[in-house]
């Protein structure tokens, strides 16, 4: 398996580098397992066929020094000084007091011991192992269980211990390290994400300050539209007062000099004027809503009570019928509120059903947690399914001037409205049955519930 997967890296280098680490040092842990099974069996050979028993040491020894290299040039130098630093003190550390004494060769080893976890592990690695041999130094020294005229370690010598205890370590370090590996895997990892998160956060942040850039730029050439509105409807209403004024002045002087024909000619002038000066009226209106703040209470039933009165006359045409159930208070523009009904209202009358009388009704469609919808419904010609939102933009009709008089500036101004409270404005219908036209307000702007009750 681990053949194949190193055989498998080799093709396809693209495996992550952690991954690597890992692989290798469990292939340096197979290869531990053999060089310390090896020295077992050497023990036991030798204490049957009395081969020396520094021969595995030796072994193990070599093995070690050899493993610092390749791992020096391959491997994670810390797992490699961890392990060898650890395997030779517990190998070396019995022949200090055991044969060689303080000032033995296998002494100097030992000073080596922690010279190597320094060099190939780290201070903490260094520090630890010194206080490993002292401890165990010390427990050796006070156990008579290493005298050597023991039957018993004559037959077993300190190193079978000592190798066994060895491999304890190397298993236990083993362990440590893998779960190093497996900490540094992670931390990578999150490393990683944690550059992709702030990559992402600064693109955010980067498209947010265009988003803010544009809506400034937006909100600008909104206001200078607005204020050419204004000026232009404001400006042309006097010049087109004079043409149709002089027009008709003309068409009184010249009466007896004009044939029919001329008369006709001036008639659509003067018609056309009145209409253009109604454009410029309602687009003046237009322009001018939302600077209004004058937020006040607005209890929409006397609202439904004024459009009434307003609409008194077209009611009476039409014989239209006007209907409104409890409606509730709002804070808004009183004058706003009341122009988006009775355009809505107005509307409904005026494209009524040939077949039938008109009857308008509005209503609270529903409540929702954070918005209440209102509807306003009439019995009229509906409006096709294709023409749904176009009929909000400004100068849209879908029917003639013959047929229907108006603007197109009515429905235009009901959404301007309802933007500017946050709302939103949209109608269902169907052609010939009818349409309703739902009004969705924000829950921030009704009436506290406190007001209500102290009413
Ligand atoms: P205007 O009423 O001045 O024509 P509006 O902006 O109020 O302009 O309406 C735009 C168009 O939407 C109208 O010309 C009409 O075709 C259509 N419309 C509006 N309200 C209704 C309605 N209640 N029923 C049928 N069609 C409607």
């Amino acid at each position: 398996m681990l053949i194949y997967k190193f055989i498998d890296y080799c093709i396809h280098p693209k495996i992550k580098e952690d991954e690597f680490i890992f692989f290798r040092a469990k292939a340096l842990m197979w290869l531990h397992l053999i060089v310390y099974l090896y020295t077992f069996v050497a023990f036991f050979l030798e204490s049957f066929s009395g081969v020396n028993n520094d021969v595995a040491a030796w072994v193990v020894f070599l093995y070690n020094t050899i493993l610092v290299l390749i791992l020096k040039y391959f491997g994670n130098l810390k797992l490699s000084g961890n392990l060898v630093a650890l395997s030779v003190a517990a190998m070396l550390v019995p022949h200090v007091f055991v044969s060689g004494g303080l000032l033995s060769d296998n002494f100097l080893w030992c000073i080596f011991i922690p010279i190597l976890g320094l060099l190939y592990g780290d201070f903490k690695a260094a520090a630890f192992y010194l206080c490993c041999l002292l401890l165990f130094s010390i427990y050796l020294f006070y156990t008579d269980e290493y005298d050597l005229t023991s039957p018993f370690l004559k037959r077993y010598p300190p190193e079978y211990f000592l190798i066994s205890y060895d491999f304890l370590f190397i298993v236990l370090f083993f362990m440590i390290n893998s779960f190093r590996i497996e900490q540094q895997k992670l931390i990578a990892s999150l490393t990683e994400k944690n550059e992709l998160l702030q990559a992402q956060k600064k693109e955010i942040i980067n498209k947010t300050k265009d988003l803010e850039e544009a809506k400034v730029a937006l909100e600008t050439s909104n206001k200078e539209l607005e204020q050419f509105a204004y000026v232009a409807s404001h400006d042309l209403k006097e010049p087109l007062r004079m043409i149709s004024m002089y027009t008709q002045m003309l068409q009184r002087r010249l009466k007896q000099h004009l044939t029919d024909d001329t008369q006709e000619f001036m008639g659509f002038v003067i018609e056309g004027v009145k209409r253009m000066q109604q454009m410029l009226e309602d687009l003046l209106n237009y322009s001018r809503l939302g600077k209004n703040h004058d937020m006040q209470r607005v209890d929409l039933n006397n609202t439904m009570f004024l459009v009434e009165q307003n609409l008194k006359m077209v009611f009476k045409d039409t014989k239209g019928v006007f209907i409104y159930e409890s409606l509730p208070t709002i804070y808004a523009v009183n004058s706003e509120i009341t122009q988006l009904f009775q355009n809505l209202v107005a509307n409904g009358i005026k494209f009524h059903h040939k077949m039938r009388e008109p009857e308008v009704r509005v209503f609270t469609h529903s409540i929702d947690f954070d918005s209440f919808v209102l509807c306003v419904k009439d019995n009229g010609i509906g409006i096709p399914a294709d023409s749904k939102n176009r009929i909000f933009n400004l100068f849209e009709r879908l029917n003639n001037r013959e047929e229907y008089e108006g603007t197109g500036i009515g429905l235009a101004t009901c959404r301007k409205v309802m933007d500017n409270l946050g709302g939103e404005i949209w109608v269902e219908s169907e052609e010939g049955n009818g349409s309703c036209f739902f009004l969705k307000f924000p829950n921030s702007i009704l009436e506290p519930i406190e007001e209500l009750i102290e009413k």
